[in-house]
Formats: structure tokens, sequence, C-alpha cells
């Protein structure tokens, strides 16, 4: 049998960083995880090149129930911490829009940066082998491919079921609800949305277009390239929208974000073109057609009435669908929902009820928008954690 100061579960981003904080102040620490490589979602991230994090980290890019649980973590482990962290590791970056920041030697180099230092820290990796029964109160013991591991504290850092492709699961919910933390709701968040049959022929027509767009639902908006996808969108504004989106709720989408068509309308009042025409110099070909009914669409400019231009503007500007789903864990990004907050401190993300347990990165009911924040939010909570292990 084995004994740690600490028992991690989940070899992911927060885990890492969790344990190469713990193992600097000279905590033993084991790291137990099913798969045979480390931080397996680090390495598909931001399309292989590992949108690390964001310079305008703050708390209104994350939802949670409650939005104040994020803030002591955040303050205390800043955008530039991570980059000098990397840059110890030689990883070096290049800010992007929003100022999101991606690795330039690839997702690999960051896995790999945290592992280094975790193996440089004395962490010891029992990977591999699938986590069995999970029990105590303190110290904790976990059977782990036939050996029993023991630990003073047990951490889950387990993430959520999204991306099952690498080795996600729901255990860090299921071991939450043993120890009777409870739950909020989850649902796949980052996610392309799809869209209701009578509307899949503007799918088929448009997929593979990108277009700007802002995208509204749930009380939250983004403007930012929509994608038409086979069976309905995606693309940042998209995603983002979805983790704010419940079944049956209405999406609007405005896609002509910045340019009010009546004042376009206005501008070109002597126009003999058909609507659909001109609508064709701001708009991608097809989709005016789609959007508008045929006698709108092929109408002279010039001879539209005042309620032809506001029933072009109600669909270009207020375009109105609820979405028959989402494409589901399976190319979700991340998990909304989790480990409810209310019981976690959010200074050490300990759970206030179970001494010596404590809940971090993803498992917990914390979702960050796109854009870098979600990794972000992994190594926060992990240095949080770290710290007092
Ligand atoms: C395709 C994709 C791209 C992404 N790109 C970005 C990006 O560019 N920027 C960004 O900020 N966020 C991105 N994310 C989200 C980000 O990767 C996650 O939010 C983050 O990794 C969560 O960290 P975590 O430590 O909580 O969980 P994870 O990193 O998922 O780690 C959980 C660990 O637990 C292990 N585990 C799970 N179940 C079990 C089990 N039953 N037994 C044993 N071990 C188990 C897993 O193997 C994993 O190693 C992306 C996600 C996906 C899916």
């Amino acid at each position: 049998m084995s004994r740690f100061d600490a028992i991690i579960l989940g070899a992911g981003a927060s885990g890492l960083w969790c344990a190469m904080t713990a193992g600097a102040r000279g905590r033993k620490v084991a790291l137990l995880d099913h798969g045979a490589k480390t931080a397996r979602k680090v390495r598909v991230s931001g399309g292989g090149k590992c949108n690390f994090t964001n310079l305008d980290v703050s708390p209104s890019h994350y939802l949670c129930a409650n939005p104040h649980f994020v803030k002591s973590a955040l303050a205390r482990l800043s955008p530039w911490d991570v980059v000098g962290f990397l840059g110890e590791h030689g990883v070096t970056f290049e800010e992007r829009d929003h100022g999101q920041l991606f690795t330039l030697e690839g997702a690999g180099r960051v896995a790999g940066a945290l592992q280094e230092r975790c193996t440089r820290t004395g962490v010891e990796f029992l990977i591999g082998r699938e986590i069995g029964q999970v029990s105590g109160n303190g110290p904790f013991s976990v059977e782990f491919g036939g050996e029993t591991v023991t630990g003073d504290s047990l951490v889950l850092a387990l993430g959520g079921p999204s991306w099952p492709q690498v080795g996600a699961t729901d255990l860090g919910f299921r071991l939450a609800g043993q120890f009777g933390l409870a739950l909020t709701p989850t649902r796949p968040g980052l996610v392309p949305l799809v869209f209701p049959k009578k509307r899949q022929a503007l799918c088929a027509e448009m997929a593979g277009n990108a277009l700007p767009a802002t995208v509204e639902t749930g009380g939250a908006r983004f403007t930012d390239p929509l994608l038409f996808t086979h069976r309905g969108v995606s693309g940042p504004a998209a995603l983002q929208a979805s983790s704010y989106w419940r079944e049956h709720q209405l999406v609007t989408i405005d896609f002509l974000p910045g340019l009010p068509l009546e004042d376009f309308l206005t501008e070109n009042r002597a126009s003999n073109q058909q609507l659909r025409n001109l609508l064709a110099r701001v708009l991608p070909k097809r989709l005016p057609p789609l959007l508008l009914d045929a006698p709108l669409a092929e109408a002279q400019v010039s001879q539209l009435s005042k309620a032809q231009i506001e029933a072009a503007c109600e669909a270009i500007h207020r375009f109105a669908i609820t979405p028959s789903g989402t494409e589901g864990y399976a190319k979700a990004e991340v998990t909304v929902g989790g480990v409810d907050t209310a019981r976690i401190s959010s200074k050490t993300m300990a759970a206030r009820d179970v001494p010596g347990l404590y809940v971090i990165g993803e498992t917990l009911d914390v979702t960050g928008h796109l854009g870098g924040f979600n990794l972000h939010w992994a190594f926060a909570s992990g240095a949080a954690c770290g710290s007092v292990l």
C-alpha cells in the first residue's frame, strides 16, 4: 500500500497544475489517471495549438451559479503567470483576436511542460489503469489496478464527460455524489447547435459557409464568426451561445451585425436590383433567398413598401429559431454545470463538509467562454488547491 499526503484523481490540466504546485511545496503527491498519456484534452486543445489563456481573464467570462466564486482563484493566477511558466519550458505564444494566447510550438508542448514540472517536483504518476473503489473520510483510499493508494487529502480533478474520445467520463460527478456533494444540472457546452427538420434545407444549402453574426440566447449575446454545418450552426458565435442555451429556448441570429439593413436600403433606395441581389453585396449570395420569402427576395429595391422593409429587417437581423438540440457531449468542448460551488471554498477548492476533499477544474460548476478561459480556470483552481494541500 502506498501512502501520500495527497491523491489527485485526474492528470489533466487542473490535476497537473495542482500536483506541481503541491509537489513544489514538498508534499508527497500521487496523480492517478486511466489514460496511458497525461493531459489528453490539452493535447487536442485549440486545434492542436492550445489556447492556454486569455489576456482578458475576468469573472465575466465564466458561467457559475455563484458568479463570485471564481474571483479569488483568478486573482491569484494571472495570464502572465501562465505565460511565464510555459516560457520556463521553452514554450512561446502568439496573441490572436480577443486576447487569446496560443502556443507557437503546439499543444503537446503545454502538456509536456506540465508533466515535466510535476516530475521535477517529485509527483508520482500512476496512470494507464482504472480507478476502482474510492473510500474513507481522510485518510482516503483509492483502488487502482489491484493496488491501494492512501492519502490524507483527495482531489477530484476528473473534468466532465465532454469529448469522450480522449477519455473524458463523468466519474468526477459520481464520486462527488458519493461524498454527498450537490451537483447542478449538467449539459454540453461550447457545442454546435442543431436546427429542427423544417430548417434543414437552410443548413444543407449553406453548409461550409461562414459569416460574422450576433447570436443571442438565454440573456447572452456574442458577435463572432458563425459557421453553417449540415445540421445547424457552429463557429465561435454559435459555440459561445450554446453554453447559455437550454432545451426549447429560442435563439436569435443577426446575420448583419453592425450594418442596419434599413439604412443600407435607404442608401440604395433608387436601386432597380432585386433585393436578393443587392443583399448579395453584404451577405453570402445564397443566404438572402433562404431567409426571405420569394416575392420579397425578388422585389425591386426601389419598389419596396415600408412593411416589406420591416419584414426584410426582421428576417436578416432577428432570425428566430428554436434548435432541436445540440451535437451533444461527443462534440462539446466543455460540460456546463457540475459540483455545486455553494459548499466549496473559493479560496482553496476544499469541500466544506468533507475535510480533506477538494474539487477543481471542470468538475466544478464553472464554465468559461471560448478563448482560453477554460484552461485558465483549470490552472487557477489547480494552483489554489495545490497551495494548501
Ligand atoms: C477539443 C477540445 C478543445 C479545447 N480547446 C481548448 C482551448 O484551446 N482552450 C481552453 O481554454 N479550453 C479548451 N478546451 C477545454 C479544456 O480542455 C478543458 O476545460 C480542461 O482541460 C479542463 O481541465 P480539467 O483538468 O478539469 O479536466 P481534463 O483536462 O479533462 O482532465 C481530466 C482528467 O481526468 C481523467 N479521467 C476522466 N475520467 C476518468 C476515469 N473514469 N478514470 C480515470 N481518469 C479519468 C482524464 O483522462 C483526464 O486526464 C477544449 C476542450 C476540447 C474537448
